[in-house]
């Protein structure tokens, strides 16, 4: 385990001391603590990364972003992880820590998210390869979000593949603003995704839910995969973490985008819920856990349709904490 992970962990036990008692949950008068025991609750055992990140220990942001340069590549062997299949037109090219799927179409391939600059060639170029699918039938990239650890491969998948590039409009115009974030240059202003938005390939359609918070066009999606035949709707999120400038209103925007996600997958009858990061949605140990699976037991990403709504609550939930601490007086 990193320093991180058993620090989070550690912070993650005094959390639940404080909050994981229901008769606190009666007696508190405070608003703060009532929303953080709601999300205590609705992450119950399967979304405890989400929670530990949103109301453990959010961060407090300035209200000017900077416009950083990426930073040295890491060791290999802290986001290398080998590609792998998961539904019988889904497979994971993701890192350790971030996720780009590959959804197969009778007409080629949809990929969401590219992981960062230093990482995308060997995880996504080199894992579909080694999944026996070609990298350049890739005919349409989404981008949840324009930043740099899911941003990092469209430029790549443009130039060397020709794929069609997705991401919101205010993502875009970010890009196109940014100074220093792309030393390796640019991907260029492609197909801009509104609500709604239907990216088609052969048999196959996303749905873009526009969810601005996470940054002003993040996009999240909705689509089908199917597990031996069987077809599962999957709900995926595009951006959870508070590292946008902490503000109400910027608040407001992010809990307003979690109630139009989660009622968004409840009619598109979502099962499954996904993320962007690994931490969030546990892709990497339920990856693990399909080696085991047996005949019939159900897909260890199948959550069911209740569990995918308590993800949006736990973002919600957390969001309404830290927004009424910005409205608390200075102590
Ligand atoms: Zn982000």
């Amino acid at each position: 385990m990193t320093n991180h992970a058993a620090n989070v962990g550690t912070a993650l036990a005094m959390f639940f001391q404080l909050y994981g008692g229901s008769a606190f949950a009666q007696n508190t008068p405070d608003p703060i603590d009532a929303h953080l025991i709601a999300a205590r609750i609705a992450a119950g055992f399967d979304f405890t990364g989400t929670l530990a990140r949103l109301c453990v220990a959010p961060v407090a942001v300035p209200s000017t972003l900077q416009d950083l340069a990426p930073g040295p590549a890491p060791a290999r062997d802290t986001w290398f992880i080998e590609p792998a299949k998961v539904f019988d037109n889904l497979y994971f090219v993701g890192s350790k820590i971030h996720s780009s799927w590959a959804l197969t179409t009778s007409g080629g391939i949809i990929l969401i998210d590219t992981l960062f600059t230093y990482n995308s060639e060997e995880e996504i170029i080199g894992g579909l390869k080694k999944l026996g699918l070609d990298p350049a039938t890739v005919k349409y990239v989404i981008i949840s979000h324009a930043h740099s650890d899911h941003v990092g491969g469209a430029k790549m998948m443009q130039d060397r593949f020709g794929s069609r590039l997705v991401m919101g409009g205010p993502d875009w115009d970010s890009i196109e603003k940014s100074v220093n974030g792309y030393p390796q240059g640019k991907p260029k202003r492609d197909i801009v995704a509104d609500d709604g938005h239907k990216i088609t390939l052969g048999d196959t359609a996303v749905t873009i839910v526009t969810t601005p918070g996470h940054t002003p066009g993040t996009l999240s999606m909705l689509f089908t995969v199917k597990d031996n035949g069987k077809p599962l709707n999957v709900a995926y999120s595009g951006g959870t973490a508070f590292n946008f400038p902490s503000t109400v209103p910027n608040f407001d925007t992010y809990i307003k985008s979690q109630g139009k996600m989660a009622a968004a997958a409840a009619a598109a009858n979502a099962t499954i819920l996904m993320s962007n990061h690994t931490e969030f949605d546990n892709a990497v140990p339920k990856i693990r856990m399909m080696a085991s699976r047996k005949l019939g037991e159900p897909h260890p990403f199948e959550v069911g349709k209740e569990a995918v709504a308590r993800y949006f609550t736990v973002a919600a939930e957390c969001a309404q904490a830290a927004r009424l601490k910005l409205l608390q007086p200075p102590k």
